[in-house]
């Protein structure tokens, strides 16, 4: 009996596991069996493995072929396991020394003609595969880029079966060499820029304290007043990403893509549309499970637009990464953890006709309606939202010919951004938080007391108020934090406690 080993790698959730790969050839009735896959998996790649190797010119080897995949318990999902499947039988059955794979992760789907596609998930396979101590990997072509993110292995494109036999050294004519990938266009947006919202000074001054402090945001108003337009701006004020955040940016769109264009730098956007299922926002659902939207908008930005239209239990369930961060999926034989740390942002007519705050009072709502609509968005969820912002129709002069791009620039309030976010890394060093929306509200008030001078204004308007909540009042202190931090003084004063008393209850027109 000959054996030969090779190692690939299966993706779970976004992350990946070696799986080691042995190949027995030896007497008995000719045939293939695959064990440690689903039963449909093992047809498709028995069919293709062998496919591959017959149009790259070998003769398939007359014999028991067995083929193994290890760790047992691990499911074995996807197709990205063929090629390394292909070149163990092909070492087993005497083609070349398996040696000369032994500390490579090979990677790569087969087509029946032996030309290898673009696999998924490359990159946190090459990140396993360094962490595992492997020193090279043999990818498809066109995913090069991403493995070659990880520093310390030697990546080797290939095109074709025949061609990764001629990169080991085996002579063999067969199959072509691929070609390098195209950049994905759409990973470089359009830039979308704050001075082309007109008007909405206080909704974009909103928008700066939430990407200061890391606030998650709310934003509440007719249809067309440009909720959405300022949403989409929220990644080109927010700071670049370091490296460490950029590669687990970059990992999930691998796992999203074929292909990705190179490290992400940029924060992603999210904007899951509210008619789609909890799944597809969350991830989970059936087999391999699925990564959802609010992974892809980890480290970045999700957009809920219409946020009182989605499903209840959807937005329930944002709860619980809202939390942790991430997404716990269990099965019965593993678990998954999707990372989901991102800013929400949430935009919402005021009301079902959407016309509420209009002047002229063409709102044709009940008052009970009205009541219900924006009471969806209640409890738990809207209790994590620092920053609640009423988007003002904008005023006739701001919209005229001849206004546009009057305002400051992304990269005018992103410089700001930055500074205010160095101020809180200076004062959270030492503790688990990087940022004010971060902080326990007990904390901030027993660790950092604003002098009394400075409170006093403060608590009287709160006395003026309905039903002033604990944690109410905790966060509009973790904004008048903010509010310090983008304003260059060391602690909060009077005026950024006013400031954050607004930024918090939206003039009082919030109902919920
Ligand atoms: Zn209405």
């Amino acid at each position: 009996m000959r054996i030969a080993r090779t190692a690939t790698a299966i993706v779970i959730g976004v992350d990946a596991h070696i799986v080691e790969v042995e190949a027995h050839l030896a007497d008995g009735l000719v045939g293939m069996s695959i064990t440690g896959l689903a039963d449909t998996a093992v047809n498709e790649a028995r069919d293709r493995v062998r496919s591959a190797i017959v149009c790259t010119g070998y003769p398939w080897p007359q014999r028991r072929i067995t083929v193994g995949l290890s760790p047992a318990w691990l499911p074995k999902f996807g197709s990205g396991l063929d090629l390394a499947m292909a070149l163990a039988v092909l070492a087993a059955d005497d083609r070349f020394d398996a040696s000369l794979l032994e500390r490579t992760v090979v990677v790569g789907e087969l087509r029946l003609d032996g030309r290898v596609s673009p696999a998924r998930g490359v990159l946190p396979i090459a990140m396993a595969a360094a962490r595992w101590g492997y020193n090279s990997m043999i990818v498809p072509r066109a995913n090069v880029a991403e493995a070659a993110l990880v520093p310390g292995l030697e990546v080797v494109g290939v095109g074709s079966l025949g061609h990764a036999l001629r990169l080991i050294g085996v002579d063999c004519e067969a199959g072509d060499e691929g070609m390098d990938a195209q950049p994905r266009e759409e990973l470089k947006p359009a830039a979308k820029d704050l001075s082309e919202v007109r008007g909405q000074h206080a909704a974009k001054f909103a928008l700066e304290v939430a990407a200061a402090g890391g606030h998650h945001i709310a934003l509440l108003g007719a249809p067309g007043v440009g909720k959405t337009l300022l949403a989409e701006r929220l990644p080109s004020i927010l700071p670049p990403l370091d490296i460490e955040a950029a590669l687990e940016v970059t990992a999930v769109q691998s796992v999203l893509h074929e292909g990705t264009a190179g490290l992400q730098t940029i924060a992603p956007f999210a904007s899951p549309h509210h008619g789609a299922s909890a799944a597809a926002i969350v991830g989970g659902g059936r087999s391999n499970p699925r990564v959802g939207l609010i992974t892809a908008a980890h480290r970045g930005v999700l957009f809920l637009d219409e946020a009182p239209e989605f499903q209840s239990s959807v937005l329930e369930a944002l709860r619980q990464p809202l939390e942790s961060g991430y997404v716990a999926i269990a099965r019965s034989e593993f678990a998954v953890v999707l990372p989901a740390r991102f800013q929400l942002v949430i935009a919402a007519n005021p009301c079902p006709c959407g016309q509420a705050f209009d002047r002229r009072g063409r709102c044709s709502c009940t008052p009970i309606q009205r009541r219900k609509y924006l009471a969806k968005l209640s409890g738990p969820l809207m209790d994590r939202i620092d920053v609640r912002v009423i988007v003002e129709t904008p005023a006739p002069h701001e919209v005229a010919l001849g206004a546009e791009f009057a305002g400051e620039s992304s990269a005018t309030v992103a410089a700001r951004v930055v500074a205010a976010r160095e101020r809180q890394r200076a004062r959270w060093s030492g503790t688990p938080w990087r940022l004010n929306a971060e902080v326990p509200g007990p904390v901030l008030r027993r660790d950092w007391p604003l002098p009394s001078h400075v409170t006093r204004r403060f608590n009287e308007q709160l006395m003026e108020k309905d039903q002033p909540s604990a944690r109410g009042v905790d966060r509009m202190l973790r904004l008048a934090w903010t509010c310090a931090d983008l304003a260059g003084r060391a602690a909060p004063d009077e005026q950024d406690l006013a400031i954050a008393m607004r930024l918090r209850d939206a003039g009082g027109r919030w109902a919920a």
